[in-house]
């Protein structure tokens, strides 16, 4: 198992000792004698909690901090400040700027213990909803909230140039009849087979499988050409095929997907409406074509 990782901030070297003496039993640690060199490792490292001091030469804590909390990438990064000053309005303005706590100089082991611990806690807990609001109950992918703020950066992005950007949207053919066949949980077994079926071929980072509501699904394939989507859609579709989940009453006997494909090239500006219409008609031709396909719009 992992350890939490702990950024210790102090340009006094015996600080980091005594810190890192409470802590290190504990925690996978880091260090940094400057405020800039903490924005470096924050950034570059993501620790889970970062223990600042306030009064440093050049970037003081307060500039840190203000600095983390503004770029999204560190912003969640929980920030402790460790001072000598225990001036309330000092406490205070460390607090608006967004540390969720204080230890004060000299370092007493047990209080820095107690309230990294209670600070890692809240902050797991936090991810972990974080983490649960993005994803669909049923198949643990990617939930409709989380595709709508995707699919809107990576159309702004196809906007500004850069590469092609791919969707496939994908729907069960004849799902309505196969629960009335099988029963509504087999309904849903069949729904997480499918989910499955579609993270699988998808290997990069950028790419996201979401469910886009019922039987149908969504993937958001950045840097990817048309000719490049067509062949993961069918590599989705004939993976569900293969797997030939009995459908007594559909034409084909098993589970059968059909795949709309929308692609822009870069430079072209589209809203994630327009790119899912695209993908959703192409869908609809793949229906009315006689299904178990995919078509490119
Ligand atoms: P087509 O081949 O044209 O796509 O026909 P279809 O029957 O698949 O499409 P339709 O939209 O008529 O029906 C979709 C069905 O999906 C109806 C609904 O009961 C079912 N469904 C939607 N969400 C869920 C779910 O979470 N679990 C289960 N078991 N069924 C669901
Ligand atoms: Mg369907
Ligand atoms: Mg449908």
């Amino acid at each position: 198992m992992t350890l939490p990782t702990v950024l210790i901030v102090d340009d006094e070297p015996h600080i980091i000792d005594i810190a890192s003496g409470v802590l290190s039993a504990d925690y996978d640690l880091l260090f940094a004698l400057n405020g800039d060199r903490a924005i470096e490792l924050a950034t570059g490292q993501s620790p889970d909690l970062i223990l600042l001091d306030v009064t440093m030469p050049g970037r003081d804590g307060f500039d840190v901090c203000r600095a983390l909390k503004q770029h999204p990438d560190t912003a969640s990064i929980p920030v402790i400040f460790v001072t000598g000053r225990i001036d309330p309005e000092d406490e205070t303005r460390g607090l608006e700027i967004g540390a969720v706590d204080y230890v004060s100089k000299p370092i007493t082991p047990a209080i820095l213990r107690a309230r990294v611990r209670n600070h890692l806690e809240l902050k797991q807990i936090r991810d972990h909803l974080a983490r649960l609001a993005m994803r669909d109950g049923l198949t643990g992918l990617f939930n409709r909230r989380h595709l709508d703020q995707t699919l809107q950066q990576e159309c702004e992005r196809v906007g500004r140039g850069g590469k092609d950007l791919s969707l496939l949207m994908i729907d069960v053919d004849h799902f309505k009849r196969y629960n009335d066949s099988m029963g509504h949980q087999a309904g849903d077994d069949c729904l997480r087979h499918v989910g499955a079926a579609l993270q699988r071929p998808l290997h990069r980072k950028t790419d996201l499988a979401a469910r886009y509501g019922g039987e149908e699904f969504v993937a958001v394939l950045p840097a990817t050409s048309a000719g490049e989507a067509f062949r993961m859609a069918e590599a989705i579709r004939l993976s569900v095929w293969d797997a030939a989940l009995p459908h007594p009453d559909s034409p084909f006997g098993r589970v059968s997907l059909s795949v709309g494909v929308a692609t822009v090239s870069g430079g072209t500006r589209v809203t994630p409406d327009g790119l899912l219409g695209r993908a959703d008609a192409a869908l609809y031709r793949a229906k009315a074509e006689g299904r178990n396909r995919s078509v490119a719009a």
